[in-house]
């Protein structure tokens, strides 16, 4: 069974992350969206939090888990047995960083091949950081992220950005 593996920090989930999801999960038999808990970064939702609404945005959805995981992105991949990593390209600035990472985990496990997937021209404006930036601001972010979802971002990012 061929699993592929799409790693992030979904803080929060946004119509970006959901479009590779799908794509993704159309050309494999299992797709696992690895939730990475690197508290270095002081997410703004809490893993479980990221988790939750990750699978509330694709309820319905087949051949898709969702799980969090912690260190190395090579180790994750060795455990899951995954042979494919799958990343989504916005920017020069992702191509970048993807690159050097798809090289050091090349390095760490050879047996592993790091896939990249266009965004959708629709999409390529939008990031989690951008999703936070709004909703603290009080912005509208209709359209931006999964509609299940939008009011339970809306509050989290308001209510911590009043403190
Ligand atoms: P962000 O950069 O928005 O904080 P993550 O770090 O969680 O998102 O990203 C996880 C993966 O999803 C990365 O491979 C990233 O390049 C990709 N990605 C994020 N947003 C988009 C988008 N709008 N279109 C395509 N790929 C995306």
């Amino acid at each position: 069974m061929d699993t592929w593996v799409y790693p992030g920090s979904f803080d929060p989930i946004t119509n970006g992350h959901l479009d590779i999801i799908t794509r993704a999960s159309g050309l494999c038999s299992k797709l696992i969206v690895a939730v990475g808990n690197n508290s270095s970064k002081n997410p703004a939702f809490s893993s479980e939090e990221r988790i939750e609404l990750i699978n509330e945005a694709i309820t319905g959805m087949q051949g898709i888990e969702v799980v969090g995981f912690s260190g190395l992105l090579a180790d994750f991949m060795k455990k899951t047995g995954a042979k494919v990593a799958i990343k989504g390209l916005r920017f020069i600035s992702d191509f970048e960083y993807e690159f050097q990472m798809a090289l050091l985990n090349k390095n760490l496990v050879p047996e592993v091949e790091s896939l990249f997937m266009m965004t959708s021209a629709n999409y390529s404006y939008l990031s989690s950081l951008a999703i936070r930036d709004i909703a603290r601001n009080g912005g509208s972010i209709e359209g931006l992220v999964p509609e299940c979802i939008r009011e339970k971002v809306m509050d989290k990012l308001l209510s911590r950005s009043k403190g």
